[in-house]
């Protein structure tokens, strides 16, 4: 392979895969592989698949559409298809599209160096989609794009089983990793130069129980470590959370004010149908909690809401905007519910799905998030006025003249760069909240930190 060669690797989906292809993408680069944006100029494409919803599916299909005239016109490109949508559909996609040439599933991306070179001795494509005990591929390789930022896994797979949920066939049962080795990655972290950390697992919130261990014990080990500016941790599950995470939140100042937790619904009866495992009083408690906590005022509360899942009614609709009304999220990441195969809840519900209902459900999705933005923008308008320190994520992508840039709790700021100050994405700045917006917020650069 000659050095020059670019490689591009495109990502749907959550942290995981994000995380997943900054592994990828470090082995790719180890290769002699230079990574760019435009898969179009790539000799190899590797596409890193999501398959929670059908949109990311039918998204990687429309690429590999494209990509099929790609190959015609140069046939030595290499097409790498990975992430769960390769373990879902596995062979299928090399049957469907036989121009791809490996076809490989979470569990095998710590093999993906072995397979990509395979690819250059024999001319055969395909397809592996084991699930393995071990997962010691999850290290702290990083590419080189990588500036300040980094997500770090701690176990993998999921026991929960939500009825909607494909993730668990798809990413095997719960591993946790041993505390020692996640301590000593975090330690290479920072040793890199990356002081900002967030740990990422299905449920986080589950973390270790496999090994006698938990999630608590951990934030504190890491919070130790010297260096370490920042410190968050994804997915939680309402059902799991320990409530004395709380009191971690107000203890460990590393600790990002930023809970996500995932509600999926405000009525009982279709949480129960969800297969959640808690009801809406459970999920108020929690938030009740949160509220009489010191951190409440600071805390970024954002979650996750599918709308539209089967017999949701007015009445559990209403339910839903109660539940944000009540919890005042600062963001909800909202879908109508997605049918998928070999859940639960497709093969309850398929045969009753009432297309008729598609618009009503269309038009609750909008009434609920025009009534996040409303408390959105009042959250972000407590902020007004303060001067907080921030880290510069990247130019903006709107204007070239802003950073875009994120507060300790993760919410997106933009400022206007200084002149004559040279400040670079990685760095941390002060500055002074100008504007709120449902979304984001604009300051005023104070000084470099
Ligand atoms: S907790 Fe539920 S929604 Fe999350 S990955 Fe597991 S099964 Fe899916």
């Amino acid at each position: 392979m000659k050095k020059t060669s670019f490689a591009s690797v495109l990502t749907f989906g959550c942290q995981m895969n994000i995380h997943d292809s900054e592994y990828l993408k470090s082995e790719l680069e180890s290769l002699g592989y230079t990574l760019i944006n435009d898969y179009i100029e790539a000799e190899a494409i590797v596409i890193n698949t999501c398959s929670v919803r059908e949109k990311p599916e039918t998204k990687l299909l429309n690429i590999l559409s494209q990509i099929k005239g790609l190959k015609k016109k140069k046939p030595k490109i290499k097409v790498i298809v990975c992430g769960c949508s390769a373990q879902n559909l596995g062979s299928k996609i090399i049957e469907l599209y036989p121009f791809v040439d490996l076809v490989f599933g979470p569990d095998e991306i710590f093999n993906f160096k072995n397979l990509l070179l395979n690819l250059f001795t024999s001319k055969k494509e395909s397809t592996h989609t084991s699930f393995y005990k071990d997962f010691s591929y999850m290290n702290t390789k990083v590419s080189s794009n990588i500036l300040n930022h980094a997500y770090l896994t701690v176990m993998k797979g999921c026991n929960s089983y939500c009825s909607y949920c494909i993730v668990p066939y798809l990413r095997g049962k719960e591993i946790s990793r041993k505390r020692l080795e996640i301590v000593e990655d975090v330690k290479q972290l920072v040793d890199k130069g990356i002081s900002s950390i967030t740990l990422i697992a299905q449920n986080i919130s589950r973390y270790g129980l496999d090994i006698n261990d938990n999630l608590i014990n951990l934030i504190i080990d890491i919070s130790k470590i010297n260096r370490i500016k920042n410190l968050a941790f994804l997915t939680s599950h309402p059902k799991d959370f320990d409530l004395n995470i709380i009191k971690l939140y107000e203890d460990i100042d590393i600790l990002s004010p930023l809970l996500h937790l995932p509600a999926q619904h405000g009525s009982n009866k279709i949480l129960a149908s969800m297969n959640r495992n808690y009801t809406k009083e459970y999920y108020y408690n929690i938030v009740d909690n949160l509220k009489n906590s010191k951190i409440w005022k600071n805390l970024n509360f954002t979650t996750d809401i599918i709308i539209g899942f089967p017999e949701e009614d007015d009445n559990d609709f209403k339910e839903l905007l109660s539940l944000l009304d009540y919890a005042e999220f600062d963001n909800s990441f909202t879908f109508i519910y997605s049918p998928r195969k070999g859940t639960k809840a497709y093969e309850l519900y398929s045969k009753k799905t009432d297309l008729s209902l598609k618009k009503v459900y269309s038009q609750r999705l909008k009434m609920y998030q025009d009534r996040q933005k409303e408390i959105a923008l009042q959250k972000n308008k407590n902020l007004l006025d303060k001067t907080m320190e921030l880290y510069i994520e990247q130019d903006s992508y709107k204007d070239s003249l802003k950073y875009t840039a994120r507060t300790k709790s993760y919410k997106v700021v933009n400022f206007i760069k200084p002149k004559d100050i040279d400040l670079k994405p990685g760095s941390y700045v002060l500055a002074k909240i100008d504007k709120a917006y449902p979304t984001h917020l604009l300051a005023t650069f104070i000084s470099k930190v």
